[in-house]
């Protein structure tokens, strides 16, 4: 699974991404084709599928994750506005990559419900 999963290249380097954090658990990086002025996704080195894919196991990860993620909208300006976290799982959600990531989104207003 790992050998063919995109964001495990981007997590290892393989594949050149714009990464705006990194440490031994989690990496951040820029979407490429970003759906807001802020969209920078949050994945866990570890290989998860989906967040259908965490267990209890994944804690110190997931916490990781979202302390990340808030990170993130402070560094781009986005925290007091307000930003939306977005973890898409399976294809009704539109689930395109099958390695967890945490979309980090803001600089714009957001519908709710989501389309
Ligand atoms: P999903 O659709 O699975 O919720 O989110 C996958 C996201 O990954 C999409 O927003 C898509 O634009 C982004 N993405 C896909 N391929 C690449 C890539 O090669 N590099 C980067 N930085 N983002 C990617
Ligand atoms: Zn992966």
């Amino acid at each position: 699974m790992r050998n063919d999963c995109l964001f495990c290249g981007i997590a290892d380097g393989d594949i050149p991404s714009t990464q705006v954090h990194a440490d031994e658990l989690v990496v951040a990086f820029r979407d490429i084709a970003p759906k807001a002025p802020v969209h920078v996704l949050v994945i866990p080195r570890e290989h998860v599928a989906s967040a259908a894919h965490v267990t209890v196991d994944n804690g110190a990860l997931l916490a990781r994750m979202f302390t990340v993620a808030s990170q993130v909208a402070r560094a781009d300006g986005v925290a007091e506005s307000g930003y939306r976290l977005v973890s898409n799982v399976g294809a009704d959600a539109g689930q395109s990559v099958g390695h967890l990531h945490l979309h980090v989104m803001g600089g714009r207003l957001f519908s709710w419900p989501p389309g």
